[in-house]
């Protein structure tokens, strides 16, 4: 059954998420990622974006914080893309490890293949194979295009995080190299490695990651552009890695408790994909265990539950 709700009440609904859970103050920022340590723990923001273009923000939507790994999302959307979604499939996998997210354990067990693009081997993968081959140059510039693509505004790699990012990643260097030992790089490892710690060191703000969930939510379209990035028939095999494996271990109980398929990623973001309807975007530093924003889940769950919408019964809203 379609849902109806004028503009005006979804704004107070996003803005009543901010107001309830802006004193939430459990969990802590990433310490693994120095940088990541000293941001700011108050900062709170929601956005969401509706297929017509208009938008609605909340709290801090303006900062620019770590995508981290919410861009696992844009580049696995990329490699579909460009190879195809039966080759991903093939290359990477879409299953979920229930693991965490930088599990070596994961790729000893599934030697065959990384499980998925949203963990970081398959993440790392990924990035060895975006186009062109052997060109680290050429590689980023087709990733920085993609990503403004999908925010509808370019993001900005934020150097202190990426410095920071590369400095300790020795367990990921550990994992582009395993991948190799497989068989599972289609480029030079330490290039991969080096793209993927630089995509996830992009700074983008709450209402880009709402941007890019829109245009997985609406067949490919940006809604703020109003141009085709993705094909539409991708949308629907990039919503299920989300849906997957969004939250790494602790996935299954997000879907279960929100209905929605989302992304996290340690920086604090979460992308949230509501097919059809709308893309949301929370950001807030603070991670529970898994890594995952302990406000921006909260604040999600509580907008698409009273909205009653779940990917798996309802997810058709209009808004007047
Ligand atoms: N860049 C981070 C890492 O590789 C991303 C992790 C995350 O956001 N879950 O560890």
């Amino acid at each position: 059954m379609a849902k109806n709700i004028s503009y005006d009440d979804l704004t107070n609904l996003l803005k009543e998420a901010h107001e309830k859970f802006k004193n939430e103050n459990s969990g802590a920022n990433a310490d693994y990622i120095p940088y990541l340590a000293g941001i700011d723990s108050s900062l709170f923001g929601i956005a969401l974006v509706l297929p017509d273009g208009r938008t609605i923000e909340t709290g801090d939507t303006q900062y620019r914080f770590g995508i981290e790994s919410v861009s696992k999302v844009l580049t696995a959307a990329l490699i579909i893309e460009e190879y195809g979604a039966q080759e991903v499939l093939k290359r990477i996998g879409a299953d979920a490890t229930g693991l965490p997210f930088n599990s070596i354990m994961a790729i000893l067990l599934e030697k065959d293949h990384p499980s998925t693009p949203l963990v970081n081997a398959g993440a790392i993968t990924a990035c060895s194979m975006v186009k062109p081959t052997g060109d680290s140059d050429a590689k980023w510039k087709t990733i920085m295009d993609f990503f403004t693509r999908m925010c509808g505004s370019a993001p900005q790699l934020i150097d202190e995080l990426y410095k920071s990012e590369s400095a300790t990643n020795f367990n990921n260097k550990s994992i582009a190299w395993l991948l190799k030992n497989y068989g599972r790089i289609y480029d030079d490892p330490d290039m991969a490695l080096d793209l993927y710690t630089r995509q996830c060191s992009l700074g983008v703000t709450t209402l880009q990651l709402a941007a890019a969930a829109a245009t997985i939510a609406l067949d490919g379209t940006n809604p703020l552009t109003k141009k085709a990035v993705l094909k539409p028939e991708h949308t629907a095999p990039l919503t299920s890695l989300i849906a997957t494996v969004g939250f790494y271990e602790r996935t299954g109980d997000w879907l279960y408790t929100s209905g929605i398929p989302a992304k996290s990623g340690v920086g604090g973001g979460i992308l949230a994909v509501m097919p059809g309807s709308f893309g949301l975007a929370a950001f807030s530093p603070r991670l529970d265990e898994s890594g995952n924003s302990v406000r921006a889940q909260k604040a999600v769950r509580y907008i698409i539950n009273k909205l009653g919408l779940n990917v798996f019964k309802d997810t058709a809203l209009t808004v007047k």
